[in-house]
């Protein structure tokens, strides 16, 4: 749709023919960002050599992913709206490379390589900008489609303090070179109560070092913030309708495509769930298989890879739980942050919402 100032703005509707492969080849990491999703005790501290992430690439590069079930005597499985791998055919994949940091893992060069012989429709690698292994010089721009570096700042005085000393410099220096060697780079932004306040200068910043495409992200209570305490790290409503979507706007106005979360959905717009409508998998090294993102720190999820096959979880997993239909829309987030719903003084649900993937991007017009 084109908005008044000339903008295309949409809703970025889950696609039934279409994959999303979140493969997390490790979890350690050099930095400790304040908003880490990672948690090594439910996903695994394993490195995955470069055999074994060939092994599980090739599982999810069919059109239709195929699964063995764990048999369970007497019991049955509530699957709800959920429509099962071999029931999705995926005319295409992307895989999205991620950790921890994923240039940490030396396997990272060969895994692209291979999952563009494979067939994967596009390939992106999410980084903290350290690009370790000498990574630039060992892909090509043929080869990755984006490279995702994460900047929680315009300055070094509001992304430090969230990423680390000296994480700015290293990450915008990363983008300049990956700029320079022809790679098509975009920048992915976590608000949180932290850096809110900043996000308005990205646009300028995202101009001057050249990057085209601007994710904004909502922070996730899981992980670090999870475990120690999230440091009132989330923004309400009302500051993030404020905000947000203004800075969109502006910053496709100055010639970036920008994709953010909707995540409070107005009483005409469709809640949808990117576990039922989507075809997601977020996998970690332990062989953890997710479809729901904000189940990440739970053992509920719905598969996992044992000897390189996989198995599909008897109950109860995240299936039994996200396909339900609720007034307040994502069911995870009424289980894990009721906080996060705006009720009415008659308990009333006021907006329903959705979560990280389901997004509305503005484009230059
Ligand atoms: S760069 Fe990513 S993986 Fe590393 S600490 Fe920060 S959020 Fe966690
Ligand atoms: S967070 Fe909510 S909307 Fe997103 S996949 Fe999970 S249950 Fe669905």
């Amino acid at each position: 749709m084109k908005s008044q100032t000339g903008l295309k703005v949409r809703t970025v509707q889950f696609k039934p023919n279409s994959r999303n492969l979140f493969f997390h080849i490790l979890t350690q990491c050099n930095l400790r960002c304040k908003h880490c999703y990672i948690n090594q005790d439910a996903q695994g501290k394993e490195i995955l050599d470069s055999e074994t992430i060939f092994n599980w690439l090739k599982i999810f590069a069919n059109r239709a992913v195929s699964f063995e079930e764990i048999p369970l005597e007497g019991n049955f499985r509530f699957k709800g709206k959920f429509r099962l791998p071999h029931e999705h055919v995926a005319e295409q994949t992307n895989v999205i490379f991620l950790g921890g940091e994923p240039t940490l893992n030396p396997a990272l060069p060969e895994a692209i390589r291979y999952a563009r012989d494979l067939g994967f429709r596009s390939i992106t690698v999410d980084t903290n900008g350290y690009l370790f292994h000498d990574f630039l010089n060992k892909v090509t721009p043929g080869l990755v489609d984006n490279i995702c570096f994460s900047l929680d700042g315009s300055t070094p005085q509001t992304n430090d303090p969230i990423r680390g000393h000296g994480a700015f410099e290293r990450c915008t220096q990363g983008i300049r070179e990956a700029i320079s060697g022809g790679f098509n780079v975009s920048v992915i932004f976590t608000v949180s109560m932290l850096n809110i306040h900043d996000l308005a200068r990205m646009p300028h910043l995202l101009q001057e070092l050249g990057v085209e495409n601007f994710f904004i992200q909502v922070v996730g209570i899981r992980g670090r913030p999870a475990k120690e305490g999230d440091y009132g790290l989330q923004v309400g409503r009302t500051l993030w309708e404020e905000v947000v979507p203004k800075v969109a706007k502006e910053a496709a106005s100055l010639g970036i495509t920008v994709t953010y979360p909707k995540v409070y959905l107005g009483k005409n717009e469709d809640f949808s769930c990117a576990g039922v409508d989507g075809e997601n998998y977020f996998v970690f090294p332990n062989g953890r298989v997710y479809i729901c993102p904000l189940c990440e720190d739970l053992a509920v999820h719905s598969f996992e890879i044992k000897d390189n096959v996989l198995k599909l979880r008897p109950p109860i997993t995240e299936l039994d739980l996200i396909a339900l239909n609720i007034p307040e829309g994502c069911v995870m987030n009424k289980i894990l942050h009721p906080e996060n719903i705006p009720y009415g003084e008659s308990g009333e649900v006021l907006a329903k919402v959705a979560c990280c993937m389901l997004k509305e991007e503005v484009r230059p017009g």
